[in-house]
């Protein structure tokens, strides 16, 4: 641990093997059946999704991205390999990964008003939930959130759509387009000083002295975690498709942009739970902000800081700019994830034009995080551990954010 603290607080890029993969708690706090509720109610949703949402139509309301073939980008990241792109980075409305958890938590929240207030009944059709009455309704509800910028677009722009009213604290981080994005869309945005801790703080704060508001609890929130969860039974069902579903013997290798946890948990939490040993999950890191391999190297989760280490949080990875990680995705990792990895901000920007020249793909720096994940774990004597065939792997580059991308940067 010592030597991994070292390279942590040194900003030497690292890639870290949890000595603690595949110990699982035999009472975990979420299961199968919660990720199964979850996708039903997207499902109720879809029609509605449909009907607000120009870009949710195509997919009859069901926000989903594509599984991709890269041949010309594999070829450079690791000869030979057989690597897939999870093309998260395109996802409709929000644009990003927060499509997915975001809009799922500020669905249930919807959801729930309606059914209290008898403005809905089970089995419905939610199509209703676009009628004036009860947009007024939501109207009455303020829903905020704190974000370094694509989660406030996510949790903005769905909850704008409902008749929410919306606001969004945003910390240094948050990019200028962003802001103007969602200002376009009728969201409220208020700029922070400080980091994104404190954004959440005040949203909190400000949001816990009024009873008609709602807060997005980024570092806490367990919908949040489950509609991101979800994401593992869409990629099943294009790995189905693929003739691609995976066995111990030929395994997925998983690669995921990590914040402050919630994103990539959620999708590790799905996958372990559908593909148990077939599948292998990475976070990946910046080294100024490596929040989640600090909590879960030090196993103090988010009561250590990547300040406490000397480090300054900042990064061109936007989405990636975090100082502590959620409060309880580090303990839901800890038997679950195969390891960590971090890199330099260069060799984001590095990928970042490489994903446009050779796929013609637009990301942002910090979709890009995973890409070195491919070759480094290949140095990293994982495979002899677990005695894994290179050539049986399926690598898949979670790409996480990109398609609202102005293009001038
Ligand atoms: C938010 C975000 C992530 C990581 O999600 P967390 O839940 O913060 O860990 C990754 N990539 C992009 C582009 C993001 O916006």
């Amino acid at each position: 641990m010592q030597e991994t603290l070292k390279k942590l607080s040194e900003r030497t890029p690292l890639f870290w093997l949890n000595p603690d993969y595949g110990k699982v708690e035999e009472q975990l706090p979420l299961d199968m059946a919660d990720i199964l509720d979850a996708e039903a109610r997207l499902m109720r949703f879809a029609p509605l999704l449909a009907e607000l949402f120009d870009e949710a139509a195509e997919g009859y309301g069901v926000i989903e991205s594509e599984l991709l073939d890269i041949p010309v980008l594999a070829e450079k990241l690791l000869p030979g390999a057989k690597i897939l792109l999870k093309a998260d980075h395109d996802l409709p409305v929000a644009g990003s990964v927060k499509a997915r958890g975001g809009i799922y938590n500020v669905l249930c929240f919807a959801e729930q008003i309606c059914l209290e207030k008898g403005v809905l009944s089970p089995g419905d059709n939610y199509r209703k939930i676009a009628d004036k009455e009860i947009r007024a309704l939501l109207g009455k509800y303020t829903v905020s959130v704190g974000s370094t910028g694509n989660l406030g677009l996510s949790i903005g722009t769905i909850s704008a759509a409902l008749g929410f009213k919306a606001r969004v604290h945003m910390s240094s981080d948050a990019k200028e387009w962003k802001k103007q994005l969602l200002r376009s869309r009728g969201v409220e945005v208020i700029e922070y000083d400080g980091d994104y801790s404190t954004a959440v703080a005040q949203g909190r704060k400000e949001s816990e002295s009024d009873p008609y508001s709602y807060f997005v609890d980024d570092e806490n929130s367990m919908e949040l975690f489950l509609g991101y969860a979800v994401a593992a039974l869409r990629l099943k069902a294009q790995l189905i498709q693929r003739k691609l579903l995976p066995t111990p013997e030929k395994p997925l290798f998983v690669y995921l942009p990590c914040g402050v946890g919630g994103a990539p948990g959620g999708i590790c939490f799905g996958l372990k739970m559908l593909f148990s040993d077939a599948v292998h999950c990475f976070f990946a890191e910046p080294v100024d902000a490596p929040c989640m391999t600090l909590g879960l190297v030090t196993g103090k989760n988010d009561a250590v800081s990547v300040y406490d280490i000397g480090l300054s949080n900042r990064t061109s990875a936007d989405g990636l700019a975090v100082g502590r990680p959620s409060a309880f995705v580090g303990k839901l990792m800890k038997g679950l994830l195969a390891g960590c990895f971090t890199m330099q901000d260069d060799i984001l920007d590095v990928y970042q034009k490489l994903t446009r020249e050779t796929e013609n793909l637009k990301i942002e720096p910090s979709a890009a995080a995973g890409f070195p994940g491919p070759q480094e774990v290949m140095k990293s004597g994982f495979c002899e551990k677990y005695n894994i065939s290179p050539e049986n792997i399926t690598h898949i580059l979670w790409t996480t954010g990109g398609r609202y991308l102005p293009e001038n940067t």
